[in-house]
């Protein structure tokens, strides 16, 4: 039952929440009740929805569904116990060996999330007296990894690699780790990953690519960014999540086997969980046959990306430089980015606002993303009313 005066905690919280409401950057929530595809009911409506990471549209594809069916008949729902102890069922072995080829690396190790992938990645790799250092624009488990680590950490301005590489050569850490996302999650752009690479190799640095958004997209058959760009090195370490473009959920990290059988024995957010479901593992191993074998996907992707820069061209805000499914709105202002997502919300269309801290103040914006479920009319829905309200 609840007292009749709160302690004095809950109503600094209170008040604190009452401020962020006050600046417009109170979140809330919403009640879905369909798979993350084209259309949506969200909160007991239908929406035209830009909103997913599932770019290719597999999350609710039949062959994913059936093979997350049968391996819970076979498998059971629950893993039961971390991967070191005995949770590692013959279907995550077989995923991670599917995973790493896929790449083009020799293995891979698959964690429960990307953000606990990044977090226990890095704080293995990297330590006190050691040196990090990461792009500004850098998604925010591995700001986050990098102040777990301990180790002293310079962001750079976003893609200044001049900056950088001045960075690098005044430091004399023993171990040196450059961090990029490969497609910055809010704005969209690929990272120069051959030139961070050539300064990782001039300054003796490992080289940690997050791939979240760009594993499924880029690349032949979607192998990826590193395919993207053709890059090969033992001092690149790869992560790419499974929940975005893969449509399931989960991550990997992949490399040389020597790092991958470090990780296997330093990781804490590897040994010290349970292992995901191994229905998981299957329904992924299933969605890597789609991934590679659906190109039509991805020129989808391309298409509906050009239609909709195309149509964009003559509003009054500005779209940004991205080659990607994440074409983002840039507004400005956190009120008239919410009061735009709002306007397209009345009007049937779901497409989130996103503020700071996600983002640097004074680039509030809609973040669109584009997926292999939308057909053109959707498209051409969305500029409709992006017309009608500038
Ligand atoms: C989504 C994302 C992550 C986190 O992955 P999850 O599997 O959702 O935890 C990490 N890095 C980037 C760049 C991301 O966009």
């Amino acid at each position: 039952m609840p007292s009749a005066a709160a302690p004095d905690m809950i109503d600094e919280l209170a008040q604190a929440l009452a401020e962020l409401e006050g600046q417009g950057l109170k979140r809330r929530r919403r009640t879905v009740d369909t798979p993350p595809g084209a259309r949506v009911r969200v909160d007991g409506r239908d929406y035209l929805s830009f909103c997913s990471n599932d770019y290719l549209g597999l999350a609710d594809h039949p062959a994913l569904i059936a093979a997350a069916q049968s391996a819970a008949a076979e498998a059971g729902v629950g893993a039961g116990s971390a991967h070191l102890v005995a949770g590692h069922h013959r279907l995550h072995e077989q995923l991670e060996n599917e995973l790493a080829a896929f790449v083009g690396l020799p293995a891979a190790l698959l964690f429960s999330t990307g953000y606990m992938a990044n977090i226990g990645a890095i704080t293995a790799l990297a330590g006190r007296g050691d040196a990090v250092f990461g792009d500004k624009l850098n998604h925010a488990s591995l700001v986050d990894a990098c102040l777990l680590s301990r180790a002293e950490l310079t962001r750079y301005p976003h893609g200044d690699l001049a900056f950088l590489e001045t960075k690098l050569k005044a430091s004399s850490a023993r171990t040196k780790l450059v961090l990029t996302d490969a497609v910055f999650s809010m704005d969209g752009d690929i990272a120069p990953l051959p030139e961070l690479l050539a300064l990782c190799e001039r300054y003796d640095a490992w080289l940690l690519v997050d791939d979240a958004h760009g594993f499924g997209v880029l690349g032949a058959q979607g192998r990826g960014s590193l395919n993207h760009f053709n890059l090969r090195s033992d001092r690149i370490v790869y992560m790419a999540t499974l929940g975005k473009a893969a449509g399931v959920f989960g991550a990997f990290v992949a490399g040389h086997p020597t790092v991958i059988d470090w990780l296997v024995n330093k990781v804490r957010t590897y040994i010290y969980t349970t292992a995901t479901p191994p229905l998981l593992a299957a329904a992924l191993s299933a969605s890597l046959r789609v991934i590679a074998a659906d190109d039509w996907r991805r020129a989808r992707l391309q298409e509906l990306g050009a239609q909709l820069k195309a149509g964009l061209a003559g509003l009054p805000w500005s779209s940004m430089n991205s080659a990607t499914p994440i074409q983002p709105l840039l507004v400005g202002d956190n009120a008239a980015a919410l009061r735009l997502a709002e306007a397209l919300r009345e009007r049937g269309i779901l497409i989130p606002a996103i503020r700071p801290p996600t983002v640097p103040q004074g680039t509030a914006r809609l973040r669109i993303s584009l997926s292999a479920a939308h057909e053109p009319a959707d498209v051409e829905q969305l500029l409709t009313v992006l017309r009608e309200l500038a």
